[in-house]
């Protein structure tokens, strides 16, 4: 049983704070997902558990079966059993898929010659057709293939606890529901611990949730079961926000507009 505890947690980018406080812990085999309005700390959340640079801890603390996960360098926290599906995959020109895992099988003391193997079974499992596993890693592949190879990483990889964010933008309902299913068949056959950041119920169709959890303003205002993301779905979020905080525009979605603004629009 692995246990990731986020306690207290308050992070910022240069003096502003994001997160004031956040308290959440997820276990093998559950399903934790994390909801709220755009700009409301998701993708920070998801940024500060797995050490992206640029983010300043402030107060409280996350651990991963009582060791200081804060402590580590993102590559120690990886090899430690944390996953991180990016909002937005990082394209790496000159290293492949199958590299990039290699690497990681040999840092973490696994045999990377089953690699190949592995990659070409999960590719089958989610519907990855093999043209892309030869390329670059994300370099020409569209929104959703990314999500896509996102997920193909994660079956190799069989971490203890993964972080989705926003696995299901981008994707089509073909590939949305194979994504989540593989997702879903991983708590059960590995035990994956799962906190699934999304906007949808559609992702948590396939992928059974245990609790939903409110995001707003860097605090989670509320917390309840898989019905309580059908309720944001129809009423939103409007009776979580401050009365006197109108609810933030919806942001552009990067994948339906190439040249439309970035992520921290
Ligand atoms: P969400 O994922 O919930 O939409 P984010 O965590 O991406 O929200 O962003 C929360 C807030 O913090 C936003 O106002 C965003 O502009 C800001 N922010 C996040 N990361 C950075 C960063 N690296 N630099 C500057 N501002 C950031
Ligand atoms: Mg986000």
């Amino acid at each position: 049983m692995t246990v990731l505890e986020i306690k207290g947690l308050r992070a910022g980018v240069d003096g502003k704070e994001i997160l004031q406080g956040v308290d959440l812990t997820v276990r093998s085999g559950e399903v934790h997902a994390v909801m709220g309005p755009n700009g409301s700390g998701k993708s920070t959340l998801s940024h500060v558990i797995m050490g992206r640079p640029g983010y300043e801890v402030t107060g409280g603390s996350v651990t991963l079966d009582g060791v200081d996960v804060l402590a580590l360098d993102t590559w120690e926290r990886a090899q430690a059993g944390l996953f991180l599906a990016l909002q937005y995959p990082t394209e790496v020109p000159g290293v492949s898929v199958e590299a990039m895992l290699q690497a990681s099988f040999e840092a973490g003391g696994r045999d990377a010659a089953e690699v190949p193997a592995l990659v070409g079974a999960e590719a089958a499992r989610i519907g990855f057709a093999d043209r892309f596993l030869g390329r670059d890693l994300n370099v020409d592949l569209s929104g959703g293939e990314k999500k896509r190879n996102e997920t193909l990483q994660l079956g190799v990889l069989a971490p203890k606890i993964a972080i989705l964010d926003e696995l299901d933008s981008g994707l089509d309902v073909d590939a949305l529901r194979d994504c989540s299913r593989r997702v879903e068949q991983a708590t059960k056959e590995t035990g994956l611990g799962v906190l699934a950041i999304t906007h949808y119920t559609r992702l948590l169709r396939e992928l059974k949730v245990d609790r939903v959890h409110i995001l707003v303003k860097g605090q989670i205002r509320h917390t309840g079961g898989p019905e309580l993301a059908d309720e944001l779905e129809v009423d939103g979020y409007a009776a979580y926000l401050d009365p006197e905080e109108p609810a933030a525009p919806a942001a552009a979605d990067p994948f339906a507009d190439p040249f439309g603004p970035g992520p921290f629009a």
